[in-house]
């Protein structure tokens, strides 16, 4: 008997259909004598149905009347999806973030997790219950409710694995597993049976929202045995999904390049004419981080007659803000000449633990695109990734390419 975590996504819980559907498959897990914790995802579509409709009362949403209202979808599904089971013939119980006790800080609408109480919930399986818990939720420590960020249930669901030490976390989605690339954009990606998890946290920090990076970084932190796998295989056709693996050494034979990953919520600006001395990034960056603006790529440039440009980018829903931050304060304080900004970037990345034996990834990347004529305007590299920021207009192109030239097409395999 096994322990095991389940968390099933907005389009596996898309519709009454596919709840029973999940239910099934729950019941098939359970009657293997196994112990259940079901974690869900609101409907999909639901989020961004409530999203725009407080957008649409207030355009600047105050972020704990927000969470008390986005938080709602998932209160649907774990309800929905306990009564299926019950029709079943199974014990069942669903539970809010708030009534299990998922401990949050307080940054409404991206809170972190602190702690979990598993004691109801460990109740619960005790007494052969199958339990069902919403994701994306929590609650902070004056009772607030709040919510994880935007594919958040992925984390409650490795979270609410590493608390209860269950044996396996099981990712059930409309793929079947982690691919080279998104299959929505690249048809001949190829999925993986295994990812290492420092490559799986390099593709979710860099774009592939298939997994939600706090989630990666849970599973990491607690050793959580995560696996990715499809909800909509039939009944003894499942596959066995993408386990994301510990031990670097465990391919026989380590691709180089394992994916490629790409993100379009990226804008850039550049403030121009700055003074080249100390201070001067404290400056421009300081002011972005004191309005808990993240900052991904930087670039400073060679200074010329004392002056330099400094080029950083920013998710795409801050830039208004990031912008009117360099305008306002920033530029008049630092002398800029002028602050320039690019909302039509992306990002897109090479990622592979092969890269650290293998010289030359960034060269061929490079020439790859130099071929197609797409101008590389940042590069950043760690020692697993390359990432190069590129006029949005050629995404696809670039993702494409790169995927082939890194013999990463099904052909190939
Ligand atoms: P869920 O609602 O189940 O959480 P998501 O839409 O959040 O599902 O994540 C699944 C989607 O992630 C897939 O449909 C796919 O388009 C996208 N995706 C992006 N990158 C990848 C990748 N490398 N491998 C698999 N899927 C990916
Ligand atoms: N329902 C939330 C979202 O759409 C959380 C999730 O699906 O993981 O972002
Ligand atoms: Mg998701």
């Amino acid at each position: 008997m096994a322990l095991i975590v389940q968390k099933y996504g907005g389009t596996s819980m898309g519709s009454p259909d596919r709840i029973r559907n999940v239910a099934k498959r729950v019941a098939r897990w359970k009657a293997q004598g196994h112990q259940l914790v079901v974690v869900v995802s609101a409907m999909s579509g639901e989020t961004n149905r409530l999203i725009a409709l407080a957008k649409d009362v207030s355009p600047q949403p105050d972020g704990r009347e927000l969470d008390v209202m986005i938080s709602t979808g998932e209160q649907v599904t774990i309800a929905l999806l306990a009564m299926a089971l019950m029709d079943l013939g199974l014990k069942a119980k669903s539970y809010t973030g708030s009534q299990v006790k998922v401990l949050t800080d307080s940054t409404f609408t991206k809170a972190r997790i602190l702690d979990i109480d598993g004691d109801n919930i460990r109740r619960d399986l005790d007494a052969g219950t199958v339990v069902i818990v919403a994701g994306f939720q929590g609650v902070d420590a004056d009772g607030n409710i709040t919510t994880l960020g935007r594919g958040g249930s992925d984390t409650s669901g490795v979270a609410l694995a590493a608390a209860l030490k269950a044996d396996e976390c099981q990712i059930y989605t409309d793929v079947d597993g982690v691919y080279t690339t998104d299959p929505r954009i690249v048809p001949e990606a190829r999925k993986l049976d295994s990812i290492t998890f420092e490559e799986m946290l390099e593709m979710a920090s860099l774009g592939s929202k298939v997994l939600q990076i706090r989630s990666v970084e849970f599973a990491g932190k607690y050793k959580v045995k995560l696996r990715v796998l499809s909800s909509f295989e039939e009944e003894g056709k499942e596959t066995m999904g993408t386990l994301i693996t510990f031990e670097e050494d465990s391919k026989m034979e380590q691709a180089i390049i394992s994916g490629i990953a790409f993100n379009r919520d990226e804008a850039k600006l550049t403030v121009l004419g700055v003074p080249d001395r100390p201070g001067i990034a404290y400056q421009i960056l300081g002011a972005i981080a004191e309005a808990n603006i993240d900052v991904d790529m930087i670039i400073q440039n060679v200074g010329h007659d004392g002056t330099t440009d400094f080029s950083f980018t920013v998710p795409r829903g801050e830039f208004d803000r990031a912008k009117k931050i360099l305008d306002e304060q920033v530029s008049p304080h630092v002398g800029a000449r002028a602050v320039e900004g690019d909302k039509h970037i992306c990002k897109v990345s090479a990622v592979g633990v092969g890269m650290r034996s293998h010289p030359g990834v960034a060269s061929k990347m490079f020439r790859v695109l130099a071929e197609e004529g797409i101008n590389i305007q940042m590069i950043s590299t760690s020692e697993i990734k390359i990432s190069v920021v590129v006029d949005e207009k050629y995404l696809e192109l670039a993702v494409r390419v790169l995927h082939k030239a890194f013999d990463l097409d099904q052909a190939a395999a």
